[in-house]
């Protein structure tokens, strides 16, 4: 198998590569926030619990999320491996997912980061509100509180996977098709 953590700031590009990244690599494609995107959508208590977060651009809980994980990785056990995008995002849930990885007789081969400025991230995020129907992308507070989030608890999982050398920074400012080629570099390697 190979995993990947694809990693990286709202706004970075990590659904949009994700989505190359999956059918060149044949893995599977787990997006925490379009999980909760979806049980929002279905209204669920799940989404319901998730929005109360969401829409203020705020973590949702860890064990809710993890919990949630684990059952996303368990329905498709028999992948080739996965891209996760938007997970982990705190120290918690990069130990829950080791301990899932071992528990398959697997590991976490990479994390792959698209490295972006605040300010391009910002604009990033405004201009796919305009047609992204989310509630979080609709506010110039909330995107700035989303990218402050990251500061707080996510941005420290680089140095978790610089730790153990699976750490690889890539520009995420270009053409999507520039963007691909450079992560599939990393991809290649591994
Ligand atoms: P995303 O689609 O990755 O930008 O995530 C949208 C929102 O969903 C985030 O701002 C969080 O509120 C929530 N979310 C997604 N993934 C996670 C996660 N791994 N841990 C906690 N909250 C998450």
């Amino acid at each position: 198998m190979t995993n990947i953590v694809l990693f990286g700031p709202p706004g970075a590009g990590k659904g949009t590569q994700a989505e190359v990244l999956k059918e060149k690599y044949k893995l599977v494609h787990i997006s925490t926030g379009d999980v909760f995107r979806y049980n929002i959508k279905n209204k669920t208590e799940l989404g319901t619990l998730a929005k109360s977060y969401m829409d203020k651009g705020h973590l949702v809980p860890d064990t809710v999320t993890i919990d949630m994980l684990q059952a996303e990785v368990k329905k498709n056990s028999d992948a080739n491996g996965f891209i996760f995008d938007g997970f982990p995002r705190t120290e918690a849930q990069a130990e829950a997912l080791s301990n899932l990885m071992e528990q398959m007789d697997s590991q976490i081969n990479a994390m792959v980061a698209l490295e972006v400025e605040d300010e391009v991230l910002v604009k990033r995020l405004l201009e796919r509100g305009k047609s992204s129907g989310r509630a979080d992308d609709a506010n110039e507070n909330v995107i700035r509180e989303r990218i402050a989030e990251y500061y707080r608890k996510t941005d420290i999982l680089k140095a978790y996977y610089q730790k153990q050398d699976k750490y690889y920074g890539v520009n995420g400012v270009g053409s999507i098709d520039e963007i691909t080629q450079r992560l599939s570099e990393v991809v290649d390697t591994l």
